[in-house]
């Protein structure tokens, strides 16, 4: 299908926000959380990104594009695409579903794979779903969603740990997974690609 780039939103270093919606303002096809969609503008590579909006919202979908360091893909997203643009994208697609049978979600975020992590909370917060989600980053600038997930770690719900690009810095995830609840527990993690 073809989309409009709507805007482009700075998110956190080398991360840009892109909505696209259907360029005669139709609704877009469902998506579930997890999802996404494989894109290409003019010749440049196709790429899968994860959808990160409230899946509930059909008027568009907004992307994340991290620029990798020599990435073709990821720099021309970067450098090339401007508001007003075309693009091609796939339907949506799901190989990382969100299961309802949880008593409470572990969501465990590395980076850029925030980005399905962010319309998961959407959904589970719909549901009002127990969640706690660990988010992962070098540091708060490079952080993204860093305003929106903050309102949720004053309520306990989402707990950031920077590295500072330190390896033996990073999360010890046994802690987080640890659980002595027979309730089922559903771990998520999301890692950058
Ligand atoms: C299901 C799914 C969801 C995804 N969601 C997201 C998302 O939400 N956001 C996001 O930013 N990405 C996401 N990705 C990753 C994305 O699809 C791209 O893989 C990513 O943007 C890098 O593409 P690129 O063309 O920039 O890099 P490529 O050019 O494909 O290069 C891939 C990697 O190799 C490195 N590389 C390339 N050339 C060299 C070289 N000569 N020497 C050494 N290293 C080199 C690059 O730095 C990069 O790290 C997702 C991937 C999948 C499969």
């Amino acid at each position: 299908m073809l989309l409009r780039v709507r805007s482009i939103t700075y998110l956190a270093e080398a991360i840009n926000g892109y909505e696209l919606v259907d360029p005669r303002g139709r609704d877009l096809p469902r998506f579930a959380a997890g999802a996404h969609i494989a894109v290409r503008h003019g010749d440049s590579a196709v790429r899968d990104y994860s959808l990160w909006n409230d899946p509930a919202e059909r008027r568009h979908y907004c992307i994340a594009v991290l620029r990798e360091a020599i990435g073709e893909g990821s720099r021309h997203w970067h450098e090339a695409v401007r508001v007003g643009d075309i693009v091609e994208a796939s339907m949506p697609r799901n190989n990382f579903a969100l299961t309802d049978e949880a008593q409470h979600y572990l969501l465990l975020a590395g980076g850029i794979g925030i980005t399905p992590l962010m319309a998961m909370i959407a959904e589970l917060r719909r549901r009002r779903a127990d969640f706690l989600l660990h988010y992962c980053t070098r540091s708060p600038e490079a952080t993204a969603f860093r305003d929106e997930l903050g309102l949720l770690a004053a309520q306990g719900r989402v707990r950031f740990h920077h590295d500072g690009g330190d390896p033996a810095r990073g999360l010890d995830i046994a802690p987080p997974c640890a659980t002595r609840s027979r309730e089922p527990i559903s771990i998520i993690a999301g890692r950058r690609a």
